[in-house]
């Protein structure tokens, strides 16, 4: 496996492979089995890779729940209430009951404030071009935004952190603190599930920064099972033209 296995993602935060069992040989393995041929997973990469398409094209997803993964992840609390209803991950998240959290939250760039979108309710609208005037003023009010979000999460962790050194118990001191703070978990998960969690996280109505840790997932995912991950993207990303930012380079 190429030796990648850490993607940093946002201001503070990464997505870590801690570790996985199985590969794309795994997912083959598995299918071949329902016809008593698994011990010819291997022998030709042409036939293996065929048939991964075809489950995929074809909806048979059990093999590729042959290979599981756990990662480590480094993301803001308002991005883990969004993973965390994704239910078929196993999770275990660093607890502020037992320990002070560290003074790290999330701020966007500038450039990723944007506005309210007026076609969908849900999401923000971000521009790619910064050349007119009319994009330069709106740079300059997402500045002065960074920078009330700034001055409010620090605020907030001055009052955490007085609350703690009057002795308040951990467990109330942390309910001041914002959304946007760093948390840290956990998280198992097998391939099939995986590309479920990828395919509503990696859309463009789910948020952005929510899209910027499943982004980082799918590059790793692609280092354990590249011929899986390829034809997931062919087939189910290519249902709202993800797969072009590959075709593209
Ligand atoms: C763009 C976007 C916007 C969203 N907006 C909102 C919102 O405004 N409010 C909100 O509350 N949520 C929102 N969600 C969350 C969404 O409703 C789902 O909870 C989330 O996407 C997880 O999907 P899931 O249940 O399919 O995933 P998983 O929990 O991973 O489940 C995968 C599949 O397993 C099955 N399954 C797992 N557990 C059970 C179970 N206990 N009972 C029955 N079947 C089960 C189901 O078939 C399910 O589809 C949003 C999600 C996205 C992607």
């Amino acid at each position: 496996m190429n030796e990648l296995r850490q993607i940093g993602v946002l201001d503070h935060g990464y997505v870590r492979l801690v570790e996985f069992m199985g590969s794309d040989l795994s997912v083959v393995r598995s299918a071949r089995v329902s016809y008593n041929a698994e011990w010819r997973a291997g022998e030709d990469q042409g036939s293996d890779i065929r048939l991964i398409n075809y489950l995929m094209k074809n909806k048979h997803t059990s093999p590729f729940e042959a290979v599981s993964m756990t990662f480590e992840v480094k993301a803001p609390i308002f991005v883990f209430r969004q993973w965390h209803r994704h239910r078929t991950f196993s999770y275990n998240e660093i607890s502020a009951r037992y320990s002070q959290l560290p003074d790290e939250f999330y701020l966007p760039e500038p450039t990723e404030v944007g506005i309210q979108s007026t076609d969908n309710k849900q999401v923000r609208t971000l521009r790619t071009d910064w050349t007119s005037e009319e994009a330069k003023d709106e740079l300059r009010r997402s500045e002065e935004v960074v920078d009330l979000l700034r001055d409010t999460n620090r605020a907030a962790f001055e009052t955490y952190k007085q609350l703690l050194k009057r002795g308040v118990p951990r467990e109330l001191a942390r309910t001041v603190l914002p959304v946007a703070t760093y948390s840290k978990m956990f998280a198992t998960v097998n391939l099939h599930n995986l590309f479920r969690f990828l395919k509503l996280r990696l859309h463009p109505h789910a948020q952005v920064e929510i899209r910027r840790y499943a982004e980082a997932l799918l590059q790793l995912a692609m280092r354990v099972a590249p011929h899986s991950v390829t034809a997931f993207i062919n087939t189910e990303l290519a249902t709202y033209g993800y797969d072009q930012k590959y075709t593209q380079g």
